[in-house]
């Protein structure tokens, strides 16, 4: 009797258990899928969602509680921009409705970029999930990096050097929360002074910036254009080279054999990327693009071709009237497309090797059970049309539908 009791129990337990999650359900009925993986698309399933995550790839149409009927229509998994400095919450809305449901922040202000991405994970703010790494660390660091860090006053006067002095600065910010370490390998390109072929931190100083950031499992990001600041990097140990325009032969092969991925934010390189505004910094990085944008070309073709690991990414700050602000990750993914990447391997680019280089691929990135659902939907096949990835009908972040501009079209029944 007493046995018979808890059995009763627990089955009530398990029932209205179930009854709840399949009150939740979301079903995208009778998709083709593109699953990040680079695997071809495979069409007549549905995804069904449940608390968030991709509980069941099956075949055929489905139906849950809420149901869209995509009659064939293309699910990618959400996108990922692997360097972007969103810095505000408008900024943050503005990326998840162009289909961005995860991105990373190497470099921030003020930690603008921090308090979204907790605004964002506290639910006030709709938002790709951010991974921020806070103020970049390098020589100079400025004074929206210092003052959040009153700590280093000393160096609005001097410049951080020295390895001891290189892992407290980035020991701090671990202690902030930072996701990531951003250092500076060689100098900016956007200002007229600096100059993008100069290193910056030595590969010494640039280990001792892994070395602190490994004891929280936390990967190191190099902004890189020179030749030695990226060979030096990449031989300290960093997960990606940013940027990476001036990186010879030598380097590359390092990279490849290391692993290290590469960021090379092409798109903003591009005309797009142009300043509007015509201040000198402006005009001396406008001019710088037009040498920068043909050397980067010539060293993301070469990467492509020797299978290192690149990811797609805007640099951009998705904020309003700014100069990068019009750049969005799909910009990046078509001019991946024009140094030679088929349009499924820009999608993955954009997916599932930005996820992997986030070291979040158990999370996110592919469509796969387990997975959080991030996804978005396009209304024609993109390996034939790359095109319509501009446009996303339906965006999904963590099984929640953020956008829904699709309908069923009367045409698609005749
Ligand atoms: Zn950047």
């Amino acid at each position: 009797m007493f046995r018979s009791a808890i059995w009763l129990a627990l089955t009530l337990v398990s029932l209205s258990v179930a009854d709840m999650t399949s009150a939740q359900d979301l079903v995208l009925s009778n998709a083709t899928i593109i699953d990040g993986t680079g695997a071809p698309p495979r069409a007549g399933v549905s995804i069904i969602i449940r608390n968030g995550k991709i509980a069941e790839i099956a075949e055929g149409a489905r139906t849950g509680d809420t149901t869209i009927d995509l009659k064939g229509r293309f699910v990618l998994p959400g996108l990922i921009d692997a360097h972007t400095h969103i810095l505000s919450a408008d900024a943050a809305e503005r990326a998840l409705l162009s289909g961005v449901t995860t991105a990373r922040v190497p470099g921030d202000r003020y930690l603008r970029g921090m308090g979204t991405r907790d605004l964002i994970r506290g639910g006030h703010v709709r938002g790709p999930e951010l991974l921020c790494a806070g103020g970049i660390v390098r020589p100079v660091l400025g004074e929206f990096f210092i003052l959040p860090f009153p700590e280093f006053g000393r160096y609005l006067n001097e410049r951080l050097s020295g390895s001891e002095n290189v892992s407290a600065v980035v020991r701090a910010l671990l202690d902030r929360g930072v996701d990531l370490i951003k250092v500076g390998a060689s100098e900016r390109a956007g200002l007229a002074t600096t100059d993008p072929r100069r290193q910056e931190l030595t590969e010494e100083e640039i280990e001792a910036a892994v070395r602190e950031a490994a004891t929280e499992g936390k990967f190191v990001a190099a902004h890189a254009h020179a030749e030695v600041g990226a060979e030096g990097a990449v031989r300290a140990g960093v997960r990606s080279i940013e940027h990476g325009t001036y990186m010879n032969d030598r380097t590359l092969a390092l990279m490849k054999e290391k692993g290290t991925y590469l960021v090379p934010t092409l798109a903003i390189m591009s005309p797009l990327g142009d300043p509007r505004t015509d201040d000198a910094n402006d005009i001396a990085l406008r001019i710088r693009t037009w040498h920068m944008q043909t050397a980067l070309r010539e060293v993301v073709k070469k990467a492509h071709r020797m299978g290192i690991a690149i990811a797609a990414s805007t640099d951009g700050s998705y904020g309003d009237g700014n100069d990068t602000a019009r750049v969005r990750l799909q910009h990046d993914m078509e001019e991946l497309v024009s140094i030679g990447m088929t349009p499924l391997e820009a999608i993955t680019a954009a997916t599932a090797t930005g996820a992997d280089l986030l070291g979040i691929s158990d999370r996110t990135g592919r469509i796969s059970v387990g997975l959080e659902a991030d996804l978005i939907v396009l209304d024609r096949d993109p390996l034939k049309d790359f095109r319509v990835i501009y446009e996303p009908l339906v965006i999904v972040n963590n099984g929640e539908v953020v956008l829904n501009r699709y309908y069923p079209n009367p045409y698609d029944e005749r």
